[in-house]
């Protein structure tokens, strides 16, 4: 059955990472997924608050297994970093959405850019730098159109010579957001030192508002204080039109969340584009 729900992968997701024998066997159908044509990526659409149109997408990785299913990326990527396995994967993921949205900035010239989660350990490998420029030359992306998501709790701990490669590819032009803010507890004042242009609000926080009065204050105050230094704000995991409203008045950039659109293959957002 392919149209199964989203809550149904959950729920097989849950029951995997119950148990340890079943982390090893992920790790084994995972070390061959990428030559096996298993990984491949959905997108989901980064609506832009002013004009309400889709300036963007996010690729969000996905993997179907013969033997296992669908395995949610919230349960294979912490293997896949633990064993260095994201390494080649996240370099599939990369070019793969580069490729990708170059397709479908031909048919919607107004596009300008896609978004790449990038793990802490795939951006601290030796070539990612290396591997990263070979692939945009290759596939004739500016660096400008790709915007790298790191998380935030990654960039709490950023050493020397993370901070010098952040540096490195703001020079080259890409652009680089904070993903999951609000969840690491870092202090802006920090943040605000390094070359980031946009902060994404996690979804934790957003959940509920304008209701939860406590997600509500937060929220606020991350976009007051987002755009008092700069920032560009993207809020994600909007469901609702009350959050939609909130947000919009409270001046945040851009909206991504199910109320506009799911994560969706390239098949259907090219389809989409068309229509
Ligand atoms: P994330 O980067 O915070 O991605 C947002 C997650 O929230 C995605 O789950 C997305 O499908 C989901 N989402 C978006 N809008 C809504 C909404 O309105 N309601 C609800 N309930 N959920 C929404 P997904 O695709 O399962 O990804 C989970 C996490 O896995 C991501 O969190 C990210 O940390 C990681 N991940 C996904 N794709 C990749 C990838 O290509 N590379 C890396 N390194 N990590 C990835
Ligand atoms: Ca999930
Ligand atoms: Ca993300
Ligand atoms: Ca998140």
């Amino acid at each position: 059955a392919k149209k199964q729900g989203k809550d149904t992968f959950e729920y097989y997701d849950e029951k995997l990472s119950e148990d340890v024998h079943d982390q090893l066997v992920i790790e084994q159908a995972l070390k061959q997924a990428v030559q096996k044509n298993e990984l491949y990526l959905n997108y989901q659409a980064q609506y832009d608050l002013n004009t309400k149109k889709t300036k963007s997408f996010e690729a969000l990785v996905r993997w179907n297994n013969d033997k296992l299913g669908f395995v949610s990326p919230a349960t294979f990527i912490p293997i896949a970093e633990d064993t260095g396995l994201i390494v080649p994967i996240g370099e599939f993921i990369f070019k793969k959405a580069c490729e990708d949205f170059m397709k479908l900035k031909q048919i919607d010239t107004t596009l300008e850019y896609i978004a790449i989660n990038i793990s802490s350990v795939q951006f601290r490998s030796a070539d990612f730098l290396n591997n990263v420029k070979t692939i945009i030359e290759e596939i004739g992306i500016k660096p400008s159109q790709i915007e790298l998501e790191l998380t935030e709790r990654y960039i709490m701990d950023f050493g020397e010579d993370s901070i010098k490669l952040l540096n490195e590819l703001k020079l080259l032009g890409f652009k680089m957001s904070i993903d999951d803010f609000g969840t690491g507890y870092s202090s802006m004042s920090y943040l605000s030192k390094l070359p980031v242009e946009t902060i994404k609000i996690d979804k934790a926080f957003i959940d509920y508002i304008p209701k939860n009065n406590n997600n509500l204050q937060i929220t606020k105050a991350i976009i007051a204080l987002s755009k008092s230094l700069g920032y560009r704000t993207v809020a994600e995991g909007i469901e609702y039109p009350e959050q939609e409203d909130v947000l919009s008045d409270l001046g945040c950039d851009i909206g991504q969340g199910y109320f506009y659109a799911r994560p969706q293959s390239f098949e259907d957002i090219k389809n989409s584009l068309i229509l």
